[in-house]
């Protein structure tokens, strides 16, 4: 159940509102929304709620209560009917812009990471990506340079002047990868790791929630709402590609699931190239077709040198293919209403 103020309601009233809601024995929440305060009623309790929307309809400062039939309640845009603009940083993600995070599938070495945050901050870039802690299909693969790692990136980000995104694999991380990160990516692998989700959710740090690959676009709000349920709203989704009988690419993207999220869910949806076609040679197309289908923004891998790179350098574009992307997804975006933020200035 949703309780929708009116615009301006008083706070007074919706105190009052979550005074009544606590005392009948549910957890509120409140959306802090511009225009109007939304309160979700959350819980497991033994009444009836269609009695409860009668009382709460005709509290004062109440506009209409609505009952949310779907298991997402936090992630619903029924909950939170403005789009959320998530900040990272100087990156905005959501709205009217456009957000390209780019950067090496791991960060390998110094001058590595530095290169590459020096050629997509050029080109255009609003965050800089590199894995430290890597979920590789085999134990004998690279795993990344854990807490080194993550200190070239912050180092990389702070000397090009652009927010830092990076993956963290397991609870027992999640404090030390919020030391160096603006932003925390939770793998495609890792999507329906609950404690994970839960602990990411306390960290209140703005988390990239990657699509798992055999995951319905149901249970990707699922996952938003473990961690949204700890009280960290600030969830970014990823479409990066889905498993399907199709095996000419290493997975299909689900182009659909743009449209589908953005009108399910306020919260905003960026799309993966890189690892849903696993080749370099069909990311701008894929990039191109996600801005055109109203994604607020990109996730890829560029790598200085791709044909050295530790992992996933099938996938990883050169710098000077990734700066003609931007271009064209830039072109792309102000025909969609949408504009890609100035580079920040240097630190
Ligand atoms: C990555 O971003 O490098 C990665 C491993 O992505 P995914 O979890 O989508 O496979
Ligand atoms: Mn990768």
């Amino acid at each position: 159940m949703v309780i929708i103020m009116h615009v301006g309601a008083p706070e007074a009233d919706v105190q009052a509102v979550v005074r009544l809601v606590e005392e009948t024995g549910f957890q509120p929440f409140i959306n802090p929304g511009i225009e109007r305060k939304v309160i979700a009623v959350l819980g497991d309790v033994d009444i009836n709620k269609y009695e409860l929307i009668d009382v709460f309809s005709n509290m004062p400062g109440v506009e209409r209560v609505d009952l949310i039939s779907d298991p997402f309640k936090l992630s619903s845009r029924q909950y939170h009917p403005e789009d959320l603009v998530v900040r990272v940083g100087t990156a905005e993600i959501g709205g009217s812009s456009l957000t390209i995070a780019a950067g090496p599938c791991s960060v390998e070495s110094r001058p590595q990471i530095l290169e590459a945050a020096e050629a997509v901050r050029a080109a255009g870039a609003t965050l800089l990506r590199g894995g430290a802690f890597k979920p590789r299909s085999s134990p004998h693969s690279f795993q990344g340079l854990g807490e080194e790692g993550l200190a070239l990136l912050r180092e990389a980000g702070d000397r090009v002047g652009l927010p830092v995104v990076t993956e963290v694999l397991d609870t027992h991380d999640v404090d030390v990868v919020c030391r160096y990160a603006d932003m925390l990516q939770i793998g495609a692998r890792n999507m329906q790791n609950f404690a994970l989700l839960r602990r990411v959710g306390e960290s209140g740090h703005p988390v990239l929630l990657k699509r798992g690959p055999g995951s319905k676009i149901k249970d990707l709000l699922m996952a938003a709402e473990y961690i949204m349920v700890e009280g960290n709203d600030q969830v970014v989704l990823c479409e990066r590609g889905i498993t399907t009988f199709e095996d000419a690419a290493r997975y299909t993207t689900d182009i659909n699931a743009i449209p589908i999220l953005k009108q399910m869910s306020h919260l905003p949806v960026m799309v993966d190239p890189s690892h849903s076609t696993g080749d370099w040679r069909y990311v701008t197309a894929i990039a191109r077709a996600g801005i055109a289908a109203g994604a607020d923004g990109l996730i890829i891998e560029v790598h200085p040198d791709p044909q050295h790179a530790r992992s996933d350098g099938k996938q990883s574009l050169k710098p000077a293919r990734f700066a003609t992307l931007v271009g064209e997804v830039t072109r792309i975006g102000q025909a969609m209403g949408r504009s890609l933020a100035e580079a920040p200035s240097r630190a």
